[in-house]
């Protein structure tokens, strides 16, 4: 047998290319250019890659090397037909020496040139999703061996982010054959002076408003009017200067944001450079149309289509259109780049992506306006983290004001003026001319937080991404207590690698240098869902496939995450904390995907920490009954009061209509609190607390009261928290909790603790 295929050159030559294809005009030659360079050095006689078509549930020859190029395009096959179908049924790579005695193989003798016996496919996946089957086969049987499949599959994970934007690109171009252009939908614009919300990070900002997602229209009319004169010539330099600040804008991205940066606007670059999106803009210039009014009506034509599409990946993606139409159009009019970003614009949006808010984030924006959100949902806490002035309001009006209307936003306070008077601004006018460090000043925080009585408090940092290292040094958080390591995984538009999460959790114990860090494993589901396993539909997704039990059924997923942690851990002291735990059950299935993560990292010969402390979080009620059989197996235990609370009361914590309901001081809560103290106190087991309670003044004194000695919190809520805590003694603390404790009604606990009745339940 021929043992001269360089498959290690092959997976160098094929790393590259995937980076290539962000320049490659056309998505076919890229996909042939890729089969041809595997067949080549693989020495296979043919290569084919088949893309997965979710509507039809087929998979589709969409490039080959070897067969008739008449398949292209025309071999389909079902879910599970074929060796093909079958390996993206199962996911999981198939090897037949003579696949002609498969009886899963098929055969379409009319395009073949002659049989081929020797047969490797393995599947595309990108996270969760099935995007299709890379294929090699040859005439000479038992001809691929284990480094081949390896090679393959090494391969089909690299193309995996490329192959999905070119999807992307195919669907688009499919939308367009298949649909006519949508009219646009006018808009009335009401008159409206404050609106008073909820404040989801504080800050103030003055700058014009910018409607995200609805009204898209309206933007690019003012410039589809505009008779200024532009030539084709203008067109291209728009496009070229586009193409830079993109690029541009996706370095900064990654080197402030590197945990959650990967290709955010990589659907920006792929539709600009579609030859088709470029092509129609210049054909309808050709035909004489104004260039402005071409890239509107262009821009306009794929909004709607992706608007009225029912896929999803494509839905999602006029926000991308939007902006894209809206800076070529800066470029192609203004010529003044800061004009291109959102820079200095106050944003109102509903139903915010997480990545679409990291965009404008990094577009620097000066604050949002967020209809319909909810604090403690993930986009309310991703704003805090990129710490973007945030208010959350109930008026969907606000969607309505259009675009360019003077937008004071007081997220102190939780206000949102619009066209504010003369006398606001004034008001304001101090406040806004200082910069946002010196309006908050240095913190005045202690190094370490004892009550007056001299009990040892220990306050930790709860942390999202990695740019809140610097508040976690700045606030003098004595350690990590929760780093929800999920928002890589929800923010970024692809799946982040074993070697990129391995990354960013050392870079967590590099800056922590020596201080406890504590991480959660991938916490998803419920309101945190991932862009790109969207087929998973719950109707209640917080009782569904959340957290630990998404974790378990993508083992997969799980054990290379796991395997990150413990290879980020060597050398220092690691505890990995699963979320969501239920019972001994759920407990033991987790620890035995540590045991066999770090079996295959020992087998690897790979550094890794082979003791890390293994923790749960205690959110569910069911914990609380089974928590004397978890705590003598677990090294800690930490309150997730913001699950606690919605799972004792049976309160969703996202639903505003229901908010006033959602009571961290209820009776309930609170004995349900107490036993888990003491059982951890029986069991001599460490307790802690890292839900949002511990940054509530009214209820962080009734936490170290219950016996609980480290809280872990949002950073910036450190220097709030502190003071509150050295200004009381424990024996008081304890008694009014205990007082607390005897109580049946809210009300009177409301009146003990000093809470503000909520609604007509206080
Ligand atoms: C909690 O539930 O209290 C918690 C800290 O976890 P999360 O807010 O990420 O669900
Ligand atoms: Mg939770």
């Amino acid at each position: 047998m021929p043992r001269n295929k360089d498959n290690v050159d092959l997976i160098c030559d094929i790393a590259e290319r995937a980076g290539l294809f962000e320049k490659s005009s056309s998505l076919e030659n890229f996909l042939d250019t890729v089969i041809r360079i595997i067949a080549w050095h693989m020495k296979a006689a043919v290569c084919s890659i088949y893309l997965y078509e979710e509507d039809q549930n087929e998979i589709v020859l969409r490039a080959t090397q070897g067969l008739k190029s008449e398949a292209v395009g025309n071999i389909r096959l079902k879910l599970g037909e074929g060796l093909t179908g079958l390996v993206l049924k199962e996911l999981r790579p198939i090897r037949e020496a003579r696949s002609s005695q498969n009886p899963n193989f098929k055969r379409f003798p009319y395009l073949e040139e002659q049989p081929y016996e020797a047969f490797l496919a393995v599947p595309i996946l990108r996270g969760l999703n099935r995007i299709g089957v890379l294929v090699v086969q040859d005439p000479q049987p038992d001809y691929f061996d284990d480094n081949d499949l390896k090679a393959l599959r090494a391969i089909a994970a690299q193309l995996a982010t490329t192959i999905e934007s070119a999807k992307l690109l195919m669907d688009i171009h499919d939308l367009q054959l298949r649909q006519g252009e949508a009219d646009a939908v006018p808009v009335e614009v009401e008159a409206l002076q404050l609106v008073r919300g909820k404040c989801a990070c504080d800050g103030i900002a003055l700058g014009k408003s910018s409607v995200i997602g609805r009204n898209v229209e309206a933007s690019l009319e003012a410039f589809e009017n505009d008779p200024a004169p532009r030539t084709l010539d203008d067109f291209y330099q728009a496009l070229k200067e586009t193409e830079g600040q993109l690029t541009e804008l996706q370095k900064e991205l990654e080197s402030e944001l590197s945990d959650v940066a990967s290709l955010i606007f990589s659907a920006h670059l792929l539709i600009l450079k579609d030859a088709e999106f470029s092509g129609r803009i210049i054909k309808t210039i050709e035909q004489g149309t104004p260039p402005q009014k071409a890239v509107a009506q262009v821009v306009k034509h794929y909004i709607n289509l992706f608007k009225a599409t029912s896929n999803p990946n494509l839905r999602e993606k006029v926000q991308d259109m939007q902006d894209l139409g809206h800076r070529l159009l800066m470029n192609l009019m203004v010529h003044d780049p800061s004009q291109a970003d959102y820079a200095g614009r106050i944003l109102i949006a509903e139903d915010l992506l997480p990545s679409v808010l990291l965009k404008l984030a990094t577009q620097k924006a000066a604050g949002l306006v967020h209809i319909g959100g909810n604090l403690t949902s993930h986009v309310s806490i991703l704003a805090n983290s990129l710490q973007i002035p945030t208010v959350l309001v109930d008026e969907p009006r606000l969607l309505e004001i259009g675009e360019d209307r003077a937008v004071l936003l007081d997220a102190d306070q939780g206000n949102v003026f619009i066209d504010p008077s003369d006398e606001v601004l004034n008001h304001y006018r101090a406040l806004l001319e200082t910069s946002p460090q010196d309006r908050e000043g240095t913190p005045d925080i202690r190094e370490q937080t004892v009550t007056r009585d001299g009990r040892r408090i220990v306050l930790q940092a709860n942390i999202n991404i990695l740019s809140e290292l610097r508040m976690v040094d700045r606030m003098k958080a004595e350690g990590i207590g929760l780093y929800r390591s999920e928002f890589p995984f929800i923010v970024r538009n692809d799946f982040p690698s074993e070697e990129e999460q391995y990354r960013v959790y050392r870079k967590i114990f590099e800056h922590m240098a020596g201080k406890p860090v504590t991480l959660r494993t991938l916490d998803v589901g419920g309101d945190k869902f991932l862009s790109y396993a969207r087929n998973l539909k719950e109707t209640n997704p917080f009782l569904g496939l959340r957290a630990i039990r998404f974790s378990l059924r993508n083992r997969s997923i799980f054990i290379q995450q796991i395997k990150a942690m413990l290879r980020a851990g060597e050398g220092h002291r690691l505890r990995i904390m699963f979320p969501m735990i239920s019972s001994l059950d759920d407990f033991i299935a987790a620890r035995d995907v540590v045991l066999e993560s770090r079996q295959q990292l020992e087998q690897e010969g790979i550094a890794h920490h082979p003791h890390p402390e293994l923790g749960i979080m205690i959110e569910l009620p069911s914990a609380i009954e089974m928590i004397d059989d978890l705590a003598p197996v677990v090294r800690f235990i930490s309150i997730g009061t913001n699950d606690l609370v919605q799972y004792v009361l049976a309160v969703d914590r996202t639903n505003e209509f229901i908010a006033d309901l959602y009571q961290p001081h209820h009776p309930a809560v609170l004995r349900a609190m107490d036993r888990i103290v003491q059982a951890a106190e029986r069991h001599q087991l460490e307790v802690s607390v890292c839900g949002d309670m511990a940054a509530d003044p009214h209820m962080a004194p009734v936490l170290i009261g219950l016996g609980i000695q480290t809280l872990s919190l949002n950073p910036r809520s450190i220097p709030g928290i502190q003071p509150v805590i050295t200004d009381v003694t424990f024996e008081e603390v304890r008694d009014k909790t205990q007082q607390a404790l005897r109580m049946n009604r809210v009300g009177e606990i409301e009146s003990l603790l000093g809470i503000p009745a909520r609604g007509e339940h206080g």
